[in-house]
């Protein structure tokens, strides 16, 4: 049964879709069959697999909200062993529609049942936000992962999430775990992302990845070109530590529940 991991922080643009696509590419690129779900209305994980929005028939609005089977949903991106479930626009409409919904943050859990089996990893890519639909994929997941930009104030609204999280686990997914907090958008250059490092490791210890994902042109052009960095440019720097990543969620085994 594939490991489900849900990639989250409410703070827009600080890694999230990026780590989603990447960490999926290299998954799949390592020799595991994985499905790639996007819950964000903006539907960048999409398109930055090569998926064209305007030809998708299912996406994953018709699950949530449609109760459509998620077998039928899943589409084949351009990387290998890589599937997808994509999002459109449709799907921005669907925090509120999910409100007067049997169940509604058990909705994605549900139709995860039928596809668990055919995958080594699910990924699910959260939107900026900590409400149903980021709910949705809390509840699904057996971990999140968070990407924490390197930049001041980065801790700043981390506690928000923490609560989510914990509250969770206490009503709706007892076994959700903390698969790690991954840095990103280092600049190198600066004492501050140094600084930010600390700070993060001091909070989290343990649970901060090795990888630190640095500021990388190329890591920031490919989404236009539909290819994740490992097929973008291969020998980027944004390739290898996507790379290193993807060996680090590896190793923390298939299930942590
Ligand atoms: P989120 O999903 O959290 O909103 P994104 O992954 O979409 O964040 O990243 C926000 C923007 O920053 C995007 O334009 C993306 O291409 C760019 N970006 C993300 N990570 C990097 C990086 N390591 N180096 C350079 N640009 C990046
Ligand atoms: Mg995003």
């Amino acid at each position: 049964m594939g490991k489900v991991i849900a990639i989250a922080n409410q703070k827009g643009g600080v890694g999230k879709t990026t780590t989603a696509v990447n960490l999926s590419a290299c998954l799949s690129n390592a020799g595991n069959k994985v499905l790639l779900i996007d819950i964000d209305p903006q539907g960048n994980a999409t398109s930055g697999i090569g998926i064209n929005k305007g030809e998708v028939s299912t996406c994953i609005y018709d699950i949530l909200i449609e109760e459509e089977d998620a077998k039928a949903a899943c589409v084949p991106s351009n990387v290998p062993n890589l599937d997808a479930i994509p999002a459109t626009i449709q799907l921005a409409g669907s925090e509120i529609e999910l409100v007067p919904t049997i169940s509604r943050e058990l909705r994605l859990r549900k139709a995860l049942e039928s596809v668990r089996d055919d995958y080594d990893y699910i990924i699910i890519d959260c939107p900026p936000s900590l409400g149903l639909l980021t709910l949705n994929a809390l509840t699904a997941a057996d971990s999140v992962l968070i990407p924490v930009q390197c930049e001041y104030y980065a801790l700043e609204g981390l506690s928000q999430l923490l609560n989510t999280v914990r509250l969770v686990q206490k009503r709706l997914n007892q076994n959700l775990a903390i698969e790690g907090v991954l840095l990103t958008m280092l600049d190198a250059r600066t004492n501050l992302g140094l600084q930010v490092i600390e700070e993060v490791k001091k909070y989290f210890q343990d649970k901060v990845f090795k990888a630190i994902i640095p500021r990388n042109v190329r890591l920031g052009e490919a989404p236009s070109h539909g290819e994740p960095i490992i097929s973008y440019d291969p020998k980027s720097r944004g390739a290898e530590v996507y790379s290193d990543l993807a060996k680090e969620v590896m190793a923390n085994g298939q299930r942590v529940g």
